[in-house]
């Protein structure tokens, strides 16, 4: 079978013999794949052409509607995956954290659609004051690129890996190239068929190449982004192409890591803490066969039981079963190819430099249901390294499979030191009950982490483990970890936008960003806006409200409503030192208060008030201070109706700002409605 690439909207077998893709288990022919006489400029400018722009159409919300529809349509295919997956040599459990796993942060990315405006760009943080008078003021505004991201992958993770980029590039507004590696892209190939059928994504907004993709990047430019999974040295030859380097195109490098856990020295044998990492070392070495980028590849020790590690580490490993990935109970399979047998076997050749092989042999093991001659199988391998400051191999030699070693230290800041010896991973656990341990761990080794587990008795049983990046965390590591950071919820997004500061007038900046800026010209409403549907609401429309003379019986009235009795409320004898000159109404008596004034009783549009986002009392209110409110509305927030019966509505954010009779605000906040929609008749989105 001809594996096709997905070029400009439509599916074109490779040319000429392509390369041979092989099943991992038995090592017969899957497919052929190629990338030669692929036109990847026009591909890229297909893809700005037609899948930028209708992304960057669309809004946030509806960008993540379309994600999860996307997921909830692959999730009801998700079966048919599994028995390709199984020819990449991995398990049941490897294809469920593949396939399952890749689905679950396509939904992660479309549920923070929530935490984006509904517009097609961002609003980023708050305003800053640039003048006296504050009619200058700057903000900043984050908008999609106008290019295309091209995801180079590794063959581990054919649907993770995919997915998981795309997501985020998806939900930002940018179209993708995705260059899976040849070795597994078959599986790839499949899922993005069904993802093309189901006409989800707008046209140009995915294409695949299944080949090598050898020059891809060379018609890249200044809009565009690059991510690259793989090793180091792939990384580095394709992140100092010219094209990247002359229209400084952000590249993303996610590279080998050589990930540490650390035992703590309170945690001997017999503690729970023992017992767990153990657990996790196995789990580790044997989930996707060792092929994971969070693999656990050093193990540090104390000193002093270095041997009581290794006694029951043996029979765990030697408990995991091995072989054809669908032969019942087997729980660990092949490697994603025979040449990636010999490539690990050529790294365990340098790792015995320095260590000695001490669990596992590599030529000498047993299968379960299969030919090992004829697949990719190699079994867990564990190394000692006993000096591990003269050793260096142990530090920077990646072993892509099953293997990992164990090194002695003598005191917490021996295991900082080796930890960090790694020059950067992605992951690193410290498994301890001791916060002081875990405290000075994290502080002196973060630097060279992308993310730290602390496992202990009390974590482990929700833990997700050491191997797992979570699509709201920053998954990504410094230095020999290549330096990228993806997924991490809104902060992945960002990659994907541009940052650009905006400076004018309050009014100007209002009418750029579609929320109303403090200073902006506001337009006193005919109607009172809570008698108005969302629909009819604008930015920028204001309701002033009457005034209200604060006396002492309110604050005492309050303080009993409330049970508040703090002393600069009620002791007028107790204000020395402080910065008050008599007793002061309670802050949140204020914010009540200008809710009595600016609220409209009657039942109309607003369903209810569900908060405040931000809030600040500016000024002291005494006795005798006569305050009113100004009622704004700030922005919109388009809401999509869960099912047939909801009530179609969006959420108003107003601007609350309560002034004394100088003028002078004494109190701001941003408070939260939701409003009904005149029109009832829309459709649930998905
Ligand atoms: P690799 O050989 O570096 O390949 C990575 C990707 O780059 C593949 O898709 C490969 O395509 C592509 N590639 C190679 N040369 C290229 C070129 N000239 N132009 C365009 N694309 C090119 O890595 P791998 O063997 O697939 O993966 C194993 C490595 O990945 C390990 O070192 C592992 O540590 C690392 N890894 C890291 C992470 C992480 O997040 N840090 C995650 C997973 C894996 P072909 O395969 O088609 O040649």
């Amino acid at each position: 079978m001809k594996l096709h690439n997905y070029v400009r909207g439509e599916w074109v077998p490779h040319e000429g013999d392509g390369l041979p893709q092989y099943d991992a288990v038995t090592g017969e022919l899957i497919a052929t794949c190629g990338s030669e006489g692929l036109d990847y400029a026009a591909m890229m400018d297909y893809a700005r052409r037609t899948g930028g722009p209708a992304l960057r159409r669309m809004t946030f919300q509806q960008r993540g509607l379309m994600l999860k529809k996307l997921a909830l349509h692959l999730y009801g295919l998700r079966k048919k995956y599994y028995p390709l997956s199984y020819r990449t040599g991995a398990t049941k459990g490897d294809s469920w954290i593949d396939i399952d796993g890749g689905i679950g942060t396509l939904f992660a990315y479309a549920s923070l659609r929530r935490k984006f405006p509904d517009k097609p760009y961002y609003v980023d943080g708050e305003a800053v004051s640039l003048s006296k008078e504050g009619t200058f003021i700057g903000h900043h505004i984050m908008v999609p690129k106008h290019g295309v991201v091209i995801h180079i992958n590794a063959f581990n993770f054919p649907i993770w890996g995919m997915l998981e980029k795309l997501s985020v590039n998806l939900l930002a507004g940018m179209p993708a190239i995705v260059k899976p590696s040849e070795v597994t892209s078959y599986l790839t190939e499949a899922m993005v068929r069904d993802i093309v059928a189901s006409k989800i994504l707008p046209e140009g907004a995915l294409q695949l190449v299944c080949g090598t993709g050898v020059g891809i990047l060379e018609p890249v430019t200044s809009q565009d982004v690059v991510t690259f999974t793989g090793s180091a040295s792939t990384g580095r030859m394709l992140k100092t192409q010219p094209g990247i380097i002359e229209n400084s195109v952000p590249f993303n490098m996610e590279a080998a890591s050589p990930n540490a856990a650390v035992l703590a020295e309170e945690a001997g044998t017999g503690t729970p803490t023992f017992d767990l990492v153990i657990r996790e070392v196995q789990r580790d070495m044997t989930a996707q066969d060792g092929q994971q980028c969070n693999a656990l590849r050093r193990l540090l020790v104390p000193a002093t039981i270095r041997d009581n590690v290794q006694i029951p580490l043996a029979p765990r490993l030697g408990q995991t079963t091995h072989g054809h990935p669908q032969e019942e109970g087997v729980r660990m399979g092949a490697l994603a190819s025979r040449a990636q047998v010999e490539e690990v076997k050529r790294r365990i050749e340098e790792l015995r430099h320095s260590s000695t092989l001490v669990y596992g042999k590599p030529d000498d093991f047993e299968v379960i249901g299969a030919d090992r001659n004829k697949g990719a199988f190699l079994p867990p391998l564990v190394f000692r390294n006993d000096d591990p400051f003269r050793g260096q191999e142990s530090h920077t030699v990646e072993a892509f499979g099953p293997v990992s070693t164990l090194m002695p230290y003598r005191d917490l800041e021996e295991a900082i030191q080796l930890a960090n010896m790694g020059k950067g991973s992605l992951v690193s656990t410290v498994a301890t009950a001791d916060p002081g341990f875990a405290r000075t761990y994290v502080m002196e080794s973060a630097p060279y982490h992308g993310r730290i587990l602390i496992l202990n008795e009390e974590s482990a049983p929700e833990s997700t483990g050491h191997g797992s990046p979570m699509p709201l965390l920053t998954h990504g590591g410094p230095g020999r970890a290549g330096g990228g950071e993806e997924m991490g919820g809104v902060r992945g997004v960002k990659h994907y936008l541009q940052r650009t500061a905006i400076q004018g007038h309050p009014s100007m900046i209002t009418a750029v960003t579609d929320v109303y800026q403090v200073g902006g010209e506001r337009r006193e409403a005919d109607t009172h806006p809570f008698r108005k549907h969302f629909e009819e609401l604008e930015v920028g429309e204001t309701v002033t409200t009457h005034k209200h003379t604060v006396t002492e019986a309110d604050i005492a009235n309050f303080a009993n409503v409330s049970g508040d009795n703090f002393y600069a409320h009620m002791d007028a004898t107790s204000l020395e030192g402080t910065i008050f000159e008599q007793r002061v109404a309670h802050g949140y008596f204020v914010l009540s208060k200008a809710a009595g004034l600016f609220v409209d009783p009657k039942k109309g549009p607003v369903l209810l008030n569900y908060g405040l986002e931000e809030c600040r009392f500016t000024k002291p209110v005494y006795p005798g201070m006569t305050i009113g409110v100004k009622l704004t509305v700030k922005e919109k927030v388009n809401q999509e109706k869960k099912d047939e019966d909801d009530i179609a509505k969006g959420i108003v954010k107003w601007l609350v700002d309560v002034y004394d009779e100088t003028g002078e605000t004494v109190a701001i906040a941003t408070i939260l409605t939701m409003v009904k929609k005149r029109d009832q008749s829309e459709k649930p989105a998905v």
